[in-house]
């Protein structure tokens, strides 16, 4: 938004701000802020910066905790929700003493990787279109879902009705696919969201309610550039919380909130630019896919395992990677189909447009990461030229659901744990490292703290084993 501080300071005089909110992602994803009065918005803050503890966060250890904000002046937005007017800035953080870009920032991480494909004569800028799945649910359904529904088919039904506000309207199972109104009681909040979002600068593709029942909803925002699409991916899971939420209801980004219906994937279209021209299209190519492109696809597949450990990073996210709901189980591309991990737009044809969809990702990812490991994996398989068709991973436009499971089980699966993830990641990491992008301090405490959730999850009875063995 801002050039420069004298910019952003202007701003902060003619618009009566009062409050200048200071927002930045710990390690897993989630935005935390600190606010300061406007008064305190002076150009030493671009060199001193607000001190936090970065060990509360998850992103250094607590014997050296010390960091410091900075906001990046391009990413302020009046924020939309209080009553003082406020500014708010994405930031970047700093080490405490030394004033250096912390570098396990994961914006910093995410810029890395681009500048990493740069600096190899790759590309000269990649464009992203996140997609967003999420469920909204009122509080009564939020007590269901967490205690009966997630584990029971039959208590689902009961529970829509309350979902969908007790007016009457109805949609069965599976019944949600872009739903009009009055079966769609959610076109005023996404309409809400939406208009919440441009009004804060992300332009917003279209929303739709999506295929589960009552609840979940969708929206999709066009391209844009990397950096601009995981700062996007933050606010946007903002805006649609906070509208939810001052409408008595509650947004869900978990994958898999209910049993027995569809999830809520986070797919990453993606696309590569250099001189100008799009480097995935090829007139030429049977999928108009360049070479470029399909190398970047094998890299993604053959990587797949390790990459889902930053793209689906909770135990909840493989409930969602099952087959029988559009998400995907296998690690194979496509065109159209729907249970690829990589499918290619077929309404996509123009230069400009062609790019593929990577499907798993959910988005309780953190964005940064995930987006910054996606594109080392697509870098890799360009380096090692990998051709994705020699490596098995497809094309198939077939249901590979009708194949036999001998015939299925010749293409490699997506992992079906957050362990199997993990153990993946261990196992396969060069990639990442490439460059200096990540660094394996930074990969062996996301393993350590994700292997932490699995186990909590793991150890705690779980309702539906009460339910099955409670009486044997
Ligand atoms: N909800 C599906 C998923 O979990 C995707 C549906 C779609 O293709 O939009 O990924
Ligand atoms: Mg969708
Ligand atoms: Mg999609």
């Amino acid at each position: 938004m801002f050039k420069d501080f004298a910019e952003a300071a202007a701003f902060v005089q003619k618009n009566h701000i009062q409050m200048v909110d200071l927002k930045f992602s710990d390690l897993w994803g989630r935005w935390h802020h600190v606010t300061i009065s406007a008064s305190e918005f002076e150009p030493e803050l671009m060199e001193a910066g607000v001190g936090f503890d970065g060990s509360s966060v998850g992103l250094k250890s607590v014997k050296s905790g010390d960091m410091v904000l900075v906001p990046d002046l391009s990413t302020g937005f009046v924020d939309p929700f209080w009553e003082a007017p406020t500014l708010s800035f994405i930031c970047n953080t700093f080490e405490a003493d030394t004033k250096k870009l912390f570098a396990r920032d994961p914006r910093e991480i995410l810029r890395r990787s681009e500048a990493y494909m740069q600096a190899n004569g790759i590309g000269d800028h990649t464009l992203w279109g996140p997609e967003f799945e999420f469920y909204v649910f009122n509080n009564v359904c939020i007590e269901n879902s967490v205690h009966t529904a997630s584990y029971r088919v039959d208590s689902i039904e009961a529970n829509w009705n309350t979902c969908s506000g007790g007016h009457g309207h109805y949609i069965p199972i599976h019944g949600g696919y872009h739903a009009i109104p009055p079966r769609d009681q959610l076109f005023n909040l996404r309409t809400q969201m939406v208009t919440r979002l441009e009004q804060i600068g992300i332009p917003v593709k279209y929303h739709h309610h999506e295929v589960g029942g009552p609840g979940q909803s969708e929206i999709e925002t066009p391209l844009m550039g990397m950096l601009t699409a995981a700062d996007a991916s933050m606010c946007i899971k903002y805006i649609t919380k906070m509208v939810a939420h001052n409408a008595g209801q509650s947004v869900t980004f978990l994958p898999k909130p209910l049993y027995g219906e569809a999830g809520s994937g986070m797919h990453f279209h993606q696309q590569m630019f250099k001189g100008g021209v799009n480097a995935f299209y090829d007139a030429s190519s049977p999928m108009l896919l360049s070479e470029t492109a399909l190398y970047y696809i094998g890299g993604l597949l053959t990587h797949a395992p390790a990459v889902l450990a930053f793209t689906n990073p909770s135990t909840n996210s493989y409930r969602r990677l099952v087959p029988g709901f559009e998400a995907p189980v296998n690690a194979f591309f496509s065109t159209g189909n729907r249970s690829a991990a990589i499918r290619i737009p077929k309404y996509a044809t123009q230069p400009d447009k062609v790019r593929f969809e990577f499907r798993p990702p959910d988005a309780t990812c953190n964005p940064y990461l995930a987006m910054a490991a996606q594109l080392m994996a697509g870098l890799d398989g360009i380096r090692r030229k990998i051709d994705p068709t020699a490596a098995g991973f497809g094309p198939i436009n077939e249901d590979i659901f009708s194949w036999s499971s001998e015939k299925r089980a010749t293409i490699k699966s997506l992992p079906t744990s957050l362990l199997e993830a993990l153990q993946a990641l261990r196992e396969d990491h060069q990639f990442l490292l490439e460059g200096g992008v990540f660094d394996e301090i930074l990969i062996n405490d996301w393993i350590k703290a994700k292997e932490k959730e699995d186990i909590a999850v793991r150890t705690r009875p779980h309702p539906y084993e009460i339910e099955m063995y409670y009486d044997l």
